[in-house]
């Protein structure tokens, strides 16, 4: 039986990754803040299989705690999930999003080659790396161009990962993933904001949902999508390698808009107000991916479009 860390187990992909990993029969440990443990309601992604699965609190910025959790567990795999992962942070968590994206990568990297190098681990990128892009689509070889803290903190470990693949022999390897939702998806990110908003004018309590720039296109994907794509690059004949993981299919935030409220027979013109507030700089080019690679390599699918991801979640924000 394969034994697999995730750290940030208890988020939208983390608690995927978990259920697909045991459905292939693997022994799953999972690594969360001890604050998290505390605090019941952030478990709500693994309660129901809170029983299978092993759970260790761990500060992950803290260089010996990392370092006992991979003697202790001992993994096969590693998958390194945990990340503050909304872009749009304010001024005081710029300064601790280094400390929290960049430094575990670093103390697992360098825990797994000291105790444990037989051990293959996964990075979760992001497509945020790639920033500003120069191209249309994006692949593997287009030039990082992050243009936001959490993108150069992103890069940062993919250098640190490239790093320790050439230099150690390490089986590393990062995923470049676009956008990917589900029901699972955080509150702040657009796609939830808009269905749970939705569900709440759906049901009475709620008027308006307050929206940036509902012309932004972004390649939305199905977070189930991503994890598999993940255990697939952990277990490539060919060995560690990087890939881009995205549908390669723009969308508009009005997309997103027009298939959830017309789910439920209602037109969004009706119930939204555009706000400057929640405006990002312009983009040029839209950060689309182009995934061939690790479809024609790891035979890598989609399994839900676009409205079905979306009706999804809607309906499962209107149920709550
Ligand atoms: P991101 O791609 O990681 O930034 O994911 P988000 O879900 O936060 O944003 C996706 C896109 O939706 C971005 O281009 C935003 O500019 C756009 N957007 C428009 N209105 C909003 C909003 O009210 N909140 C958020 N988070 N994004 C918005």
């Amino acid at each position: 039986m394969k034994r697999a860390l995730i750290t940030g187990i208890n988020g939208q992909d983390g608690s995927f990754l978990a259920e697909f990993l045991l459905s292939m029969n693997y022994e799953v440990h999972g690594v969360i803040r001890r604050p998290s443990i505390e605090n019941s309601t952030k478990l709500k992604n693994i309660g129901h299989i809170i029983d299978k699965i092993k759970i260790h609190s761990c500060d992950i910025e803290n260089q010996l705690a990392i370092y006992k959790l991979i003697e202790y567990v001992c993994p096969d795999e590693v998958y390194h999930l945990a990340a503050q992962s909304f872009v749009d942070y304010s001024f005081g968590d710029s300064f601790s999003l280094m400390s929290t994206n960049f430094n575990p990568t670093l103390f697992l990297l360098a825990s797994i080659n000291q105790l444990n190098p037989d051990c293959k681990f996964y990075f979760a990128g992001s497509s945020e790396m790639i920033g500003e892009p120069e191209e249309y689509p994006q692949n593997e070889n287009s030039k990082f161009n992050p243009r936001s803290l959490y993108g150069i903190s992103k890069l940062a470990s993919y250098y640190v990962v490239k790093n320790y693949r050439e230099k150690y022999n390490l089986y590393a390897c990062t995923g470049i993933a676009y956008n990917h939702e589900s029901p699972r998806r955080g509150y702040q990110f657009v796609t939830r904001k808009i269905t749970s908003g939705l569900a709440n004018i759906y049901h009475g309590k709620q008027q308006i949902i307050e929206l940036g720039n509902i012309d932004a296109i972004r390649d939305w994907g199905y977070a189930p999508d991503y994890v598999r794509a993940m255990w697939l690059m952990l277990n490539n004949p060919n060995g560690p390698n990087d890939y881009i993981i995205a549908t390669g299919i723009p969308h508009t935030v009005r997309d997103f808009l027009k298939i959830a409220f017309g789910s439920l027979r209602l037109d969004y013109q009706e119930y939204i107000e555009i706000s400057k507030k929640f405006y990002r700089p312009s983009e040029e080019i839209p950060l689309i991916g182009d995934s061939s690679k690790l479809k024609r390599e790891l035979k890598w699918q989609t399994t839900k479009t676009f409205d079905e991801i979306v009706q999804e979640m809607v309906q499962n924000d209107v149920k709550k």
